[in-house]
């Protein structure tokens, strides 16, 4: 079912994003997270596309098994990296045959130490060129982009920033999922900023939560969202005095605040940056309920 259909129930929803392990022998522990993550009935499940050849392909094995095996709505996310009209109409031509019918349609960003973005075929150089292709191609499927509350980096400002969203649900695009954040007033800035130029679409916001101190700086240090310095005290001190055990606790109480609120103050719907991580998982959502 297109994501945007289920959306339209306008109930409030928890949506759960996974990344490929790296290696085949780290599936099953995959599956167990997932299966265990089945009692919170996500509205949809997204798996990510890395930029190498293999990842790729194991985004749509995971989601056929997510849809065929767990029950999941599945959606896999897809970028422009290396991107080619081919490949694409390969990857979405598999998708239709497993059923898949929601697709997160993203540039990407460059394999790791490749610098900026250099697309591989100038049909492909920004996400809207993506839904652009999708949608001529694949007019059924439900499409959906990413959006960002804090600006996106490359971003030659944040008004342009936002026309470029505009621009890529104007293209066809269902929905969009923010970045993470850290401080909701930029999501509730940028979403009243957007409904202000007309952007009518579900704008959902995506949260991370915080399970160790060096990985939250290099994801935000990556990303460009700004770790608020109260956040950032909190989790140093929880580092200092109680080690790893203690930065998931505070971790946890930080993520459910930031989730209640959204969900309080009339957010859709809740996009969870997993990790892949269950039982993390749970207790967010558990705590919110
Ligand atoms: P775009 O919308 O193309 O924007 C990229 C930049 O170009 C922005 O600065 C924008 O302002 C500008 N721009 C856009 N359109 C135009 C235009 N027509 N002309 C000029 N400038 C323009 N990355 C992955 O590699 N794999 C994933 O699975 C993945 N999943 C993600 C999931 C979510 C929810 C989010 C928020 C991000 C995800 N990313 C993923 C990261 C994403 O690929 C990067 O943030 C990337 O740098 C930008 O992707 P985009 O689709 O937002 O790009």
């Amino acid at each position: 079912m297109r994501i945007a259909d289920l959306l339209s129930k306008g109930e409030r929803f928890f949506s759960l994003e996974f990344f490929p392990p790296k290696e085949r022998p780290a599936w099953p522990e995959f599956f167990a997270a997932a299966e265990r993550l089945k009692s919170v009935n996500p509205l949809f499940v997204s798996v990510t596309y890395g930029a190498g050849g293999g990842t790729q392909s194991n985004t749509l094995e995971l989601v056929a098994r997510l849809k065929k095996d767990y029950g999941f709505e599945p959606m896999a996310h897809l970028t422009c990296v290396g991107a080619s009209g081919e490949f694409i109409n390969g990857f979405l031509d598999n998708l239709a045959k497993d059923g898949i019918d929601n697709v997160l349609a993203l540039r990407g960003d460059p394999p790791r130490g490749d610098g900026a973005f250099k697309p591989n075929n100038k049909d492909f150089s920004y996400a809207c060129d993506l839904v652009r292709f999708i949608r001529k191609g694949f007019p059924k499927l439900g499409v959906g982009v990413a959006a960002y509350p804090e600006t996106h980096p490359e971003a030659v400002s944040p008004a342009e920033d936002l026309l470029h969203l505009k621009e890529k649900l104007e293209l066809g695009s269902d929905f969009a999922i923010t970045q993470l954040f850290f401080d909701n007033s930029y999501y509730w800035d940028f979403v009243k900023k957007a409904r202000a130029i007309g952007i009518e679409k579900p704008i959902i916001p995506g949260v991370l939560p915080i399970v160790n101190l060096a990985g939250v700086k290099r994801i935000v240090s990556l990303c460009g969202a700004k770790l608020p310095p109260e956040i950032l005290a909190r989790v140093e001190e929880a580092d200092a005095t109680g080690g790893a055990k203690a930065v998931e606790e505070v971790g946890l109480e930080i993520a459910r605040k930031q989730v209640r609120a959204l969900l309080e103050n009339g957010a859709p719907g809740v996009h969870l940056y997993t990790l892949n991580r269950a039982e993390t998982c749970l207790k967010i959502i558990e705590g919110c309920a």
